[in-house]
């Protein structure tokens, strides 16, 4: 579901949680791939900018709380305001008299009555028995799709294919199942005229009295979500919206946030096409999944046992002055042993993870030992300074290793490929207001 936002906003967070340090430099990158996740999902750029603003806002300002790293305050940031983004808090939808009256509205083609089957086995599952009104009179087929969905789920249907009154229909409709603890109405999703089509749900709306009224939306449209509901919130109290087709869809993410600046929360999203495919929304489960929140925990609880045990210190400010040597290097090469696979150790060195081309750590992991090898047979002179090694003493370290010449040049390739992107992290300033938050 919404796999490239998904896959983009974990990357950047698990970019970040391998982050030693955090400055300025490093948030404002975080925001920028966040930016670009977002847009490219068709959030709207306005609230792009707006959470950008506000993510380096606090993240500049707000001091960490107690026992807080700088990198989890970082995180915790970002995600309380994508959290925001999509609504905040997760509500269900309560049913707290009998009968529960719920209408439903949306354009053809939005998945409305899918949906309607789909909440109806949701519901069904938390022991209501929900009963059904089809009021679509526009619509040839629409009771007959209704009758095939909820046959076989037991569930009531009444519909009148003949009567061409929806206000009539609802009616008898709500007469009909006025026993039962839940109805719910289906309108047309469409008419000649937009215009007929709102009259006529504002017409149903005081008819059926509804305690509840749900609008569906095709996730699949992006910001356009948000006039869709704009006009239909102008002729009744929508109380809950069901985002559908969220399976999949580049749009996602502009529809969910859309839909969410317009105050009526987002309750369900469907994400595909059978019965089984919905789930209550609930922000926060959906961000942290979003984010991969399971996955940089553990992240960062390791790289921060790994830091307070072994980070070598001085090679880290070495570093930062834009010194590394091969020593360095080789240190670096120790600490990884430690901490485990490659893949996500690379993420989490300093610079390494985002400077790296992207098959780097694949080949690192092949030829570490490799290079350990080959640095056992230089001296402190070469380690220190490897611009030393020159033709002669290729050779000569490819042969006290038992390796060609080209394995040390390779070796000495790499070493200046890290440097360089060593250097580039170096010459952030760690100054200012972000100084403190050096770990
Ligand atoms: P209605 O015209 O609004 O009643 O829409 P339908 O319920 O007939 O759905 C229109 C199409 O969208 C159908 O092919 C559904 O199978 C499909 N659909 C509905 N919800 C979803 C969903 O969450 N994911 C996917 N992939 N397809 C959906």
């Amino acid at each position: 579901m919404l796999g490239n936002l998904g896959k983009n906003l974990t990357n950047t967070m698990k970019k970040l949680a391998g982050m030693s340090i955090i400055d300025k430099e490093v948030v404002k990158e975080v925001i920028k791939d966040i930016q670009r996740a977002l847009i490219q999902s068709d959030v709207n750029i306005k609230l792009v900018l707006n959470l950008s603003k506000t993510i380096e806002e606090r993240a500049l300002n707000e001091e960490p709380q107690k026992g807080v790293t700088p990198k989890e305050h970082v995180i915790k940031i970002v995600y309380e305001e994508l959290v925001n983004l999509v609504g905040e808090k997760a509500q269900e939808v309560e049913i707290d008299k009998k009968p529960y009256r719920i209408l439903f509205m949306g354009l053809q083609g939005s998945g409305k009555t899918t949906t309607i089957s789909k909440l109806t086995r949701y519901l069904q599952k938390k022991g209501f028995n929900p009963a059904i009104v089809c009021t679509d009179t526009w619509r040839p087929a629409a009771y007959e799709q209704l009758r095939q969905l909820t046959e076989p789920m037991n569930v009531p249907l009444y519909g009148d294919p003949e009567n061409k009154d929806a206000l009539d229909l609802a009616r008898k409709g709500l007469e009909e199942f006025k026993k039962r603890d839940l109805v719910i109405v289906d309108t047309a999703g469409r008419h000649k005229e937009e215009k007929d089509l709102l009259d006529e749900m504002e017409s149903l709306s005081s008819i059926v009295k509804p305690d509840e009224v749900i609008l569906v939306i095709d996730g699949t449209i992006g910001q356009q979500a948000k006039e869709q509901a704009l006009a239909f919130s102008k002729t009744t109290n929508i109380g809950s919206i069901i985002i559908t087709k969220l399976d999949g869809s580049a749009k996602g993410g502009g529809a969910l946030s859309a839909v969410a600046e317009i105050g009526a929360p987002i309750k369900f999203i469907g994400t595909g096409e059978r019965v089984d495919d919905f789930e209550a929304f609930d922000p926060e489960r959906f961000i942290s999944r979003l984010l991969g929140m399971g996955d940089i925990k553990s992240l960062i609880e390791r790289a921060e046992e790994i830091a307070e045990e072994d980070m070598d210190m001085d090679s880290v400010d070495a570093m930062l002055s834009g010194k590394f040597t091969l020593k360095d290097m080789y240190a670096q090469f120790e600490m990884m042993n430690k901490m485990g696979p490659m893949q996500q150790v690379m993420n989490m060195i300093p610079g390494m993870g985002a400077k790296l081309p992207k098959n780097a750590s694949k080949v690192t992991e092949e030829k570490l030992g490799k290079y350990k090898v080959l640095m056992d047979s230089m001296t402190e002179q070469e380690l220190e300074n490897p611009s030393l090694i020159k033709q002669s003493r290729i050779k000569r370290i490819a042969r006290g290793s038992g390796m060609k010449n080209e394995d040390v040049k390779e070796l000495l390739k790499y070493y200046n490929t890290t440097k360089k992107a060593m250097k580039g992290f170096g010459k952030r300033k760690m100054g200012g207001p972000m100084g403190q938050m050096m770990r």
